[in-house]
């Protein structure tokens, strides 16, 4: 399985990296090997000193399917998660400068944390409704909702899908709101769907 994600879908998050919002979904992969194992400690990797948090809603394709339409996308995922993709900020600032790519700043191990809890999207009244939130040391720091992504996922789907093929149990992270900030050791993460809590992890 692959985990594709979306850059800067939230204008509030690009304008708080001084990043331009993009004319079109950009996207860049973590491998499987990123996956936090489950009740696993997050460790801070030696090559960063400044790794950050981004919560963020992830889709699970259902499906096979490439060159989908926006009209059809909706077919291709069934559930939705919530998971953190860390960054080592410090890391990708340099690869930014460099036009390089951001694999070393976003692919690393651990840095895909998957909640283990999926719900399907028929339970959801109103998908451009999801409100999800970031605690860190029981202050809320991160808050968004589906509705606000710039990109929404059938459009995503869409993009995405006309340059890789979509497989089944493949992930896509939508995108963090503003509000990412550094981990320490001793942090404590809680992300929640409403009000359901979906993960907890612990920075070492
Ligand atoms: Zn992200």
């Amino acid at each position: 399985m692959k985990i594709i994600c979306i850059g800067r879908n939230y204008v509030d998050h690009a304008k708080e990296l001084n990043n331009k919002v993009p004319s079109e979904p950009l996207f860049f992969l973590k491998p499987d090997s990123s996956i936090l194992p489950n009740r696993t400690a997050f460790y801070i990797p030696d090559f960063s000193e400044n790794v950050h948090f981004e919560v963020e809603l992830v889709y699970k394709i259902s499906k096979l399917g490439k060159h989908i339409s926006e009209k059809h996308a909706g077919r291709y995922y069934d559930e939705i998660g919530l998971g953190i993709d860390f960054t080592a900020r410090d890391v990708q600032s340099k690869l930014k400068e460099k036009g390089h790519p951001w694999e070393k700043a976003k692919a690393f191990d651990g840095s895909a944390v998957v909640s283990r809890k999926f719900f399907p999207k028929d339970s959801f009244s109103d998908l451009n409704k999801i409100d999800f939130s970031l605690k860190q040391n029981s202050d809320t720091v991160q808050n968004g909702s589906s509705g606000e992504m710039i990109f929404d996922i059938d459009k995503i789907i869409s993009h995405v899908s006309q340059y890789m093929t979509l497989k089944m149990g493949d992930l896509i992270f939508t995108g963090t709101p503003a509000g990412v900030g550094k981990v320490s050791d001793g942090d404590l993460l809680e992300g929640f769907i409403g009000d359901e809590q979906m993960f907890r992890v612990n920075i070492r």
